[in-house]
């Protein structure tokens, strides 16, 4: 089989590589229906996470069941399923307490950009759909396997609640879908913070009522603007640079909550600072396998269609390309076909 490896700074490359097998009794073996670029996936593909040797890529995945372990009871082969990109035994305290992500078995899945792919702990990770989907359902049940999962549990840290006034800082596809799981959880106003015309669009049909084009202390002045000086109830970091967290911590009220999902890169907080903001901080690497039942159920009922973030699909043999796309902003997230 063929999969995605990165060598170096923007140098991806569809290559031979072994095919997955059942390595320990609760493993799962799939065949991917479809797979994507994630924007984390970007941090090393622009060198600024090191690179020490070629590494496999792909942590967001769906797809039918062809094989499992001894020791697997739940997950049977055929079934349609969407896993987590952190696998995790679903049992252990921190999974129990719904932090999937922080399992004291966790791994993380990072082989998924190929047409098979082994997952572990396949019992605890995956989660099957009521019966085989159609193709059009599959974007969006891809997007549960980390950005729907993401962006939801943004808004969950940040305690959205209906009535609420939200900003969300980031207009990647987490920022995207935070904005609809906003609206969902029923916010009454959602500002989304993007410059981009195509982002803007699929915010405001996502939900988000205002626009903030601006960055920074402006970006922080509108939203104070917006709310009669006091700031938003919840906001969602959706980014992860140090210029997103100041710019989200100046965004919230006094008491307010944000809920942090962009991976930390360059974030240093000044203790001083930040306890004088009355701010809540709640984040982490989402555990999306903790919405998994909730958000296949809202895709399965045509209650939300997360699966429009993609807005270039790709066959998985053309990766690099994906990679490209995304990195020069061109694709909001692209979706490959194996
Ligand atoms: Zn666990």
């Amino acid at each position: 089989m063929k999969g995605t490896m990165l060598y170096g700074p923007r140098d991806i490359r569809f290559e031979e590589r072994p095919d997955p097998a059942i390595t320990l009794p609760t493993d799962a073996i799939l065949r991917v229906a479809a797979a994507c670029v994630c924007g984390s996936d970007l941090w090393s593909y622009r060198g600024l996470n090191p690179i020490k040797q070629p590494s496999p890529m792909g942590h967001e995945y769906c797809g039918i069941v062809e094989e499992v372990g001894g020791a697997v009871t739940v997950v049977k082969p055929g079934q349609f399923v969407i896993g987590s990109f952190f696998a995790s035994d679903n049992t252990c305290a921190h999974c129990r307490a719904g932090y999937q992500t922080a399992c004291v078995q966790r791994e993380l899945v990072s082989t998924a950009q190929a047409p098979r792919l082994r997952v572990p702990l396949a019992d605890g990770t995956l989660v099957a759909t009521p019966e085989l989907p159609s193709g059009h359902m599959i974007p969006s049940l891809l997007t549960l396997s980390d950005v729907m999962g993401t962006g939801w549990f943004a808004a969950v840290a940040a305690n959205v609640r209906p009535g609420a006034t939200v900003a969300v800082v980031g207009d990647g596809a987490v920022g995207l879908l935070g904005v609809l799981a906003a609206r969902r959880m029923g916010a009454a106003r959602i500002v989304a913070m993007s410059r981009h015309a195509p982002r803007q669009k699929l915010a405001r049909e996502f939900g988000a009522t205002d626009i903030v084009s601006e960055r920074g202390d402006e970006a922080v002045a509108r939203i104070k603007d917006l709310t009669n000086g006091v700031g938003a109830d919840s906001v969602l970091e959706c980014v992860g640079t140090g210029e997103a967290m100041r710019q989200a911590i100046g965004s919230t009220r006094p008491g307010g909550s944000i809920g942090c999902v962009g991976v930390p890169h360059g974030v240093e907080l000044d203790g001083r600072e930040l306890f004088m903001t009355f701010v809540h901080l709640h984040g982490g690497p989402a555990p999306v396998r903790r919405f998994l039942p909730e958000l296949i159920n809202l895709v399965w009922s045509g209650a939300i269609h997360p699966g429009k973030v993609f807005d270039l699909t790709l066959p998985l043999a053309q990766v690099a390309d994906a990679y490209k796309a995304m990195d020069e902003r061109r694709a909001i997230k692209v979706l490959l076909q194996p």
